[in-house]
């Protein structure tokens, strides 16, 4: 590999362990060869656990937006309506993705840096039939953590009405019960706290979701659910997937569930209680709303400029760490740090000695 790393605090794409990388040079095999038909079955086995689902989880090699684009799709009847919770850029692009296709959108928009609460859902579902609610789990922009368990609650008491998590920069670093929670579609991505390289995106997909289906006739083509459910069933997918991709996927699973998920979960809270401390003990804000702060990306406020990000950027690069300088409408006004995948909380205090250097130099 080359010389020059810069281990990756940005959030997403995020660092991957050299033992991943490598295990995507692996000799190729065809995708309809008994090897690989083995290779998708564990995978399966080992996804189902990661999403604590007992239905199916979809694989498709793009990034995680195709799959905004096929839960939307697939789930959404094109005379119905659905709601979007939108407060941050990527709860934002979905709605525009859901308008893309046709569907007949509403959003409930909150300030950037807060979070939707189950009051909201509850009345807008008590004026106005939905086919779904689409809800972003950790909005990566804002470093806000939806409460997702408790607006799925509220769901749950409309049967027609579907509820489809982005999970992509939550999934395998926070709390997520995909069936515990009521949530018909959970999609992600595989370069967020899953720490794998991009280029696979994933979704479990409930029964549910797979009946409302039925009833849409334009499904589109690559993210049709009952194309990916009828290769799925023979351990296959309907084109041909990312292979190296999916030799990595099955390494990091194990290694994922050796950790345990919730000293997974345990280890980001960790981290993201030491970069608050940090934030704070520097006089620094915290961007999101208190109790709906993520565990996997902090938005530190620097709203009062004590600190110029993009020097701070090419100060950390020269030490190694590549950084985040903000997001969209509050770029600059903020930096995040991520602290998801594999990253250990000895490289987090590297970071954050960093940024003191910086800020003492
Ligand atoms: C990164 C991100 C996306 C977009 O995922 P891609 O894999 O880049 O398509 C969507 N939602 C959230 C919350 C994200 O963090």
């Amino acid at each position: 590999m080359s010389q020059s790393h810069q281990y990756l605090v940005i959030p997403g794409p995020v660092e991957v362990r050299p033992e991943i990388l490598q295990a995507q040079t692996e000799w190729m095999i065809g995708h309809r060869s008994s090897e690989f038909a083995a290779l998708f079955a564990r995978l399966q086995t080992k996804l189902k656990q990661a999403f604590l689902t007992q239905y199916r989880v979809f694989l498709s090699g793009s990034s995680g937006t195709g799959l905004w684009e096929g839960a939307s799709r697939n789930c959404i009847r094109d005379d119905r309506r659905v709601l979007h919770l939108v407060g941050g850029a990527f709860s934002e692009r979905w709605a525009e993705i859901s308008q893309a296709n046709g569907k007949q959108t509403d959003v409930i928009e909150v300030a950037w840096g807060q979070a939707h609460t189950p009051e909201m859902v509850a009345d807008a579902l008590k004026k106005q039939a939905y086919d779904a609610v689409c809800a972003v789990h950790n909005e990566t922009s804002t470093g806000v953590t939806h409460p997702i368990q408790e607006i799925g609650a509220v769901v749950r008491d409309y049967p027609e009405t579907l509820f489809l998590v982005d999970t992509v920069s939550g999934f395998l670093g926070t709390e997520l019960r995909t069936d515990d929670w009521g949530i018909d579609v959970a999609l992600t991505s595989s370069q967020k706290a899953f720490a794998l390289p991009p280029g696979l995106a994933f979704a479990a997909v409930s029964d549910r979701a797979m009946e409302r289906a039925k009833q849409v006739p334009h499904r589109g083509y690559y993210f049709d659910f009952w194309a990916l459910e009828e290769s799925l069933v023979k351990n296959n997918t309907h084109n041909t997937p990312p292979v190296s991709l999916m030799f990595a996927a099955d390494k990091q699973l194990d290694d994922i569930l050796a950790e345990g998920l919730e000293n997974r979960w345990q280890r980001h809270q960790a981290m993201k209680d030491t970069t608050h401390a940090w934030a704070l003990s520097r006089e620094f804000g915290l961007f999101a709303q208190a109790g709906y702060r993520s565990n996997t990306v902090t938005t530190v406020d620097n709203r009062e400029m004590k600190l110029d990000v993009g020097a701070m950027a090419k100060f950390m690069a020269g030490r190694g760490f590549s950084m985040d300088q903000g997001y969209g409408q509050i770029k600059g006004k903020t930096f995040r740090i991520a602290h998801m995948g594999d990253m250990q909380p000895a490289t987090l205090q590297q970071v954050l000695d960093g940024l003191d250097a910086f800020m003492q130099a």
